[in-house]
Order: C-alpha cells, then sequence, then structure tokens
C-alpha cells in the first residue's frame, strides 16, 4: 500500500461516471430529464455515428443562468433539491447532481445556454478541460434554452470504449430511450435524427386520439389496435394506460413500459402484478404487451434507490401489488368479443400470436392461406359432393336458411360472433355475423366457459380446508419461519395453517382441500417465498386454477360430438356473455374472424 492522496476532479467524475453513463444511450437519457426537468416542451435530438460521435440535444427550457453555467457543470451541484424534505419529496426527474459532471469527464462536452434572466442578450457557452477540470466561459448566440453538445464519448476512457457496440446497437438503444420519454410526456414535441435522417418526429399531444396515435406511433399501430385502454383509480392510486389484448402476446418482453409518476421504472413487482393479471389468459411462455402510468403521491414512492433511477421503492408494496393485479385482471375479464371484434376489424391489426387469424398478419399470411384453399387443390366440382361432412341434412338447409333470415331482418341486433350456419368436421362451428364470418373451437370455446363457471362456484364458497393426516414438517429459512409466525392470518386466508415449532422449522397443520394431491411441501416453500418478497401469494390461486382447468377440460365437450344449430347458438351466447372467453385455458384463441372484406380478397374480388 502506498501513501493517500486526493483523486483529481477529472478522476473522481469519471469514477461516478461508471454508474450513469454505461453507453451513448444513457447519455440521451440524463440529458432529455435535464431538459424536462427545465420546463421544455421542445426536444430536438440530433445524433452521429449511434452517439459516440456526436450526441446534440436542444431545448427550450429555462436556460441556465451565465453565472451558474460552471457550477452545473460541477458534481454535488444541482437546482433541484436542497435539504432531506426535498429528497423525500421529488418531483423532478434529476436530483443528483452528477450527470453533467460525469458525461463531461468522458467526452468532450459543450453547454450553450441562454435563461430568461438574460433577457435579450447573449447566451453562454462552457466547457471543461484539464485534470482539475476548470471551465472556460465564453459568449455564443442562443435562443432562450440550453443546447448540450457531447462530442467522442469515451474518447479519453478506452476501457469503457471498447465495451460499445455496433453504430447500429448503439442508435437503437438511443431509439429507446427517446421512445420511454416520449411515452411519459405527451405534451412535449420530440424530434430524432440519426446521421442527419429523421427518424421521428412526434408532436405534443393533447386530446385521447392524439395520445393514442403517440402510442400507434412508437409502439407500433398493431398494439393500439389490439389493446384496451384502462383506467382505475383507489386509495389514492390512479392506473391508466393500454394493454394488450391476450391475443396480442409477444415472444419477448420487449413492449413493456410501465412508468410511476412519470418515470419510467423496470421493477419486480410491477412486472410480477401484471404477470399474474395475465395468468390466466396468456399462452404459455408469451409476454404482455402494455403502456401503463401509475399515479401517486410522491411521498408514497422512494425514488432513490438506484443511480440510474431505474428502480423505485413503494412505502406499501402490498397495496400497489394488490391495486395492479386487480385493475388489470378486472380490465382483462371485462374483454368481451365485441372487443376483440373491434381489433380483428381494425384495418392492419396483427397480433403475433403464432397462428392469429384475427385478421390479416401480413402479406405473406395471407399468401398462406390463399394456398390453402387453392383451387387446384379443391380437384372440381366437391362442393355439394357431401362425402366428406354427411348427407345434407335438410333439417340443417331449414335452419341455416332461418338464420339467413334472421340476418337480413335489419331490426335485428346480430350479436358479435353472430349466428351458427354448421358444424365443419365435428371441430368447428361456422357462424355468421353482419360483417363476416366467424369460426369458433367447440372444445376450446366450451372449456373456458366451464372452467369460468367452476372458478365462480369455487370462489363464493370458503376455500375448504382440510387437516394432513400426519402434519409435515418442514425445515425453512429463519426469515421464512418468522414469516410462518407473523403472517398467519394472510396464510389462512389462503387456506393453509402453519405452526412454527422451531427458529428454523415449522410444522403444515392444514391445506385447501382442493390441493390434497399436490406437492405440498414445494407448494408451501413457494406460498412462502411469495408472501415474504410480495406480501401477498398466487400460488394456491394458481393451482387451483389448475386443477379446475383439467377439469374442465375433462368435462367440455370433446371433439366430434355432431351439435344442433340451437346448441351453436347456445355456445355462441355464453361465450360473449362469459370472462376470457377469447381464450382458452391455455391462452389459444377461440374463434378467429373473418370480414367481408377479407373474404372478397382472397378471391380477388374487386380488384
Ligand atoms: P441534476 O439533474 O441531478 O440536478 P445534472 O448534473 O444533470 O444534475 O445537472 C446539474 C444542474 O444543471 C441541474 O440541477 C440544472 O440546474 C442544470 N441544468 C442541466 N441541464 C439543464 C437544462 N437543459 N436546462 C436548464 N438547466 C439545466
Ligand atoms: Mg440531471
Amino acid at each position: 500500500m502506498s501513501r493517500i492522496n486526493l483523486l483529481s476532479q477529472r478522476l473522481a467524475n469519471q469514477i461516478a461516471a461508471g454508474e450513469v453513463v454505461e453507453r451513448p444511450a444513457s447519455v440521451v437519457k440524463e440529458l432529455l430529464e435535464n431538459s424536462l426537468d427545465a420546463g421544455a416542451d421542445k426536444l430536438e435530438v440530433d445524433v452521429e455515428q449511434g452517439g459516440v460521435k456526436l450526441l446534440k440535444i436542444k431545448d427550450n427550457g429555462v436556460g441556465i443562468h451565465k453565472d451558474d453555467l460552471a457550477l452545473a457543470l460541477s458534481r454535488h451541484a444541482t437546482s433541484k433539491i436542497a435539504d432531506l424534505e426535498d429528497l423525500e419529496n421529488i418531483r423532478s426527474l434529476g436530483f443528483r447532481g452528477e450527470a453533467l459532471a460525469s458525461i463531461s469527464s468522458v467526452s468532450r462536452l459543450a453547454m450553450t445556454s441562454r435563461s430568461a434572466e438574460d433577457g435579450d442578450g447573449n447566451g453562454w457557452k462552457v466547457s471543461v478541460e484539464g485534470q482539475e477540470m476548470e471551465a472556460n466561459l465564453s459568449p455564443a448566440a442562443h435562443p432562450q434554452g440550453t443546447t448540450v453538445e457531447v462530442r467522442d464519448l469515451f474518447f479519453n476512457t478506452p476501457a469503457r470504449k471498447k465495451f460499445l457496440k455496433t453504430e447500429k446497437t448503439e442508435f437503437s438503444r438511443i431509439d429507446e430511450v427517446v421512445k420511454r420519454i416520449a411515452l411519459s410526456r405527451f405534451d412535449v414535441m420530440f424530434n430524432l435524427n440519426h446521421n442527419q435522417r429523421a427518424i421521428h418526429n412526434l408532436l405534443p399531444a393533447k386530446s385521447d386520439q392524439e395520445k393514442q396515435r403517440r402510442v400507434g406511433l412508437v409502439c407500433g399501430p398493431a398494439f393500439v389496435e389490439n389493446s384496451v385502454f384502462v383506467e382505475m383509480e383507489s386509495s389514492g392510486l390512479r392506473l391508466w394506460g393500454w394493454v394488450s389484448l391476450p391475443t396480442f402476446s409477444r415472444s419477448q418482453a420487449d413492449l413493456q413500459y410501465f412508468y410511476v409518476n412519470g418515470r419510467i421504472i423496470r421493477d419486480k413487482l410491477v412486472t410480477h402484478a401484471v404477470k399474474q393479471a395475465y395468468r390466466d389468459v396468456l399462452f404459455h411462455g408469451r409476454h404482455p404487451a402494455y403502456v401503463l402510468y401509475l399515479e401517486l403521491a410522491p411521498s408514497a414512492v422512494d425514488v432513490n434507490v438506484h443511480p440510474t433511477k431505474h428502480e423505485v421503492r413503494f412505502r406499501d408494496s402490498r397495496l400497489v401489488h394488490d391495486f395492479l393485479f386487480s385493475s388489470l385482471h378486472k380490465a382483462l375479464a371485462a374483454v368481451k368479443p365485441s372487443d376483440q371484434m373491434l381489433a380483428a376489424h381494425s384495418q392492419g391489426a396483427a397480433g403475433e400470436f403464432p397462428g392469429s387469424n384475427y385478421s390479416q398478419q401480413s402479406d405473406s399470411g395471407f399468401v398462406g392461406r390463399q394456398e390453402g384453399l387453392s383451387l387446384a387443390d379443391s380437384g372440381g366440382q366437391t362442393y355439394f359432393s357431401g362425402d366428406r361432412s354427411g348427407a345434407v341434412n335438410p333439417n340443417h338447409v331449414q335452419q341455416q336458411m332461418e338464420t339467413y333470415a334472421r340476418l337480413q331482418a335489419d331490426d335485428a341486433e346480430v350479436p358479435p360472433l353472430g349466428y351458427a350456419i354448421a358444424q365443419l368436421h365435428g371441430i368447428y362451428i361456422l357462424a355468421q355475423n353482419k360483417e363476416g364470418l366467424i369460426v369458433v373451437d367447440m372444445h376450446a370455446a366450451h372449456e373456458r366457459i366451464t372452467y369460468e363457471r367452476m372458478k365462480t362456484a369455487c370462489e363464493n364458497e370458503e376455500l375448504k380446508m382440510q387437516p394432513l393426516l400426519v402434519p409435515l414438517s418442514i425445515s425453512v429459512s429463519q426469515s421464512e419461519a418468522d414469516c410462518a409466525d407473523n403472517q398467519k392470518k394472510t396464510l389462512l386466508n389462503l387456506g393453509i395453517e402453519l405452526e412454527r415449532v422451531a427458529e428454523e422449522s415449522i410444522i403444515v397443520r392444514q391445506i385447501p382441500s382442493i390441493l390434497r394431491d399436490a406437492n405440498i411441501e414445494q407448494l408451501v416453500r413457494d406460498v412462502l417465498s411469495d408472501v415474504l418478497e410480495y406480501g401477498s401469494s398466487d400460488r394456491i390461486q394458481s393451482h387451483q386454477d389448475e386443477m379446475l382447468s383439467t377439469m374442465a377440460c375433462h368435462g367440455s365437450v370433446r371433439a366430434n360430438r355432431q351439435l344442433s344449430i340451437p346448441e351453436m347458438n347456445a355456445l355462441l351466447r355464453d361465450m360473449e356473455a362469459t370472462e376470457r372467453s377469447g381464450q382458452c385455458n391455455h391462452g389459444r384463441p377461440t374463434w378467429v374472424y373473418q370480414s367481408m372484406d377479407e373474404l372478397d380478397k382472397l378471391f380477388l374480388r374487386g380488384q
């Protein structure tokens, strides 16, 4: 060990930069947040070579007073908080007073600004040099607001620079940052250019329609068309935004935006609550898409837990978790065939569900289906041969004509899933509504209906508990045993009775009777760890749902059962009335829809 010496300004800042300045995108994030904190409503971002050569952010905010310019670039200098009380009530995006000092220590940074107080006078430009980062000030023309130019990022920290990816990758991360921030402030105009090419021009969005338009521009039109708008408020919490229909799921968790008081976050608690809300309707291994905003009192959330402020801590995490879960759960349960019909109806809607037929996916999907229907394959006039589908039943024809008559009667309200016209190979129901053709997977649909009925029946009863003949002893960690001790009531509500018998040992006395065949030790361990982490657990619920789902599957109409037209219509009406009936218990769609327009296109009619 050698003697101790004081680090130079620049080195100290470079060390701090390690935490906040990971790549060009992190610079963009910090600078955009500064501009928003300065009250700007017009932001221009110019990027060259993925941000490594140049990042330039121009705003029309309040600007920085000449006398403060040098200070702004030094560490622990901020105008956003002054004392501890402020720290507990943060309303600005920044507050650590580190970003500019850090960025300027690892790049060639120049900042030009003119504050409102500078009046008509000139703006001023500041840059730093040397190990002690001396500030140079010179007059420069600038309208009110601030422009920050960051050149040659990491030019003096080669080790850092080596970790950068290709220009394209770095730019796509910048793009993602701009998108995230653009979704957090609908009132602000954003322009993003890369190598002098315009990437985004987002106008301020005021009306709901304009906001939805921005969401479409940022997340793609298909997302907006395949999502529902939610808005809920309770006990000081407000949640609003767009969540995807379960059938518009994605293979990656890449379309998930969650804001807490306007700040984007990635939080385990939030992810868990959302996932839980989708649990019953999402195809295994798929991810929901959402743009959601949670608003609550600033004092109810701690944002100072991570240098990049991507994580937050809720004072009452359980309340937040339950609120998110129940709001979204309700919203998703309420999705009815009529909503999905709207989504399917809008042009170009494209659920990413494998093989989803809600609408044309793309040109190639289009061709795929056309091939299936190719005339050459049909082998001539077999339309009426009836040898595959059984003899044409005169009774059936009669019913079909009645259905048709019902559709024709203009005053009749045609239900969203229409009226059944036939059954195909004992598997699918064909139905027509005013706009086109509906195909229903009979078994999948019935399974969901049975399942939802069983769940309701189950919910209305108390969870029946059953004592174990031989109480099961499990060794656990001390914190798990503590949890078993002081969360007795929560656990009893879940149908589990536990008793702590030693520092690190518990005994299971009773369990929900429906789960008597489950792996009880595993279940109890999982439940304890959930309760420890989230304050609640949905394991029991999810195990119970699984059992019910299996039972429902066995109790549902099997394939190849002939249904009469009235029976089919009854099933369609049940689907319309049943929650989550758009997906079977495994998250696959229960019905698909083709409008007359789409059918006409298949046959190249009117082209
Ligand atoms: P923080 O944002 O945490 O306060 P920064 O290092 O990012 O720390 O910025 C330091 C200070 O410089 C800010 O508190 C603010 O007063 C000022 N500042 C930075 N960027 C801007 C801007 N675009 N417009 C006006 N003031 C700014
Ligand atoms: Mg800042």
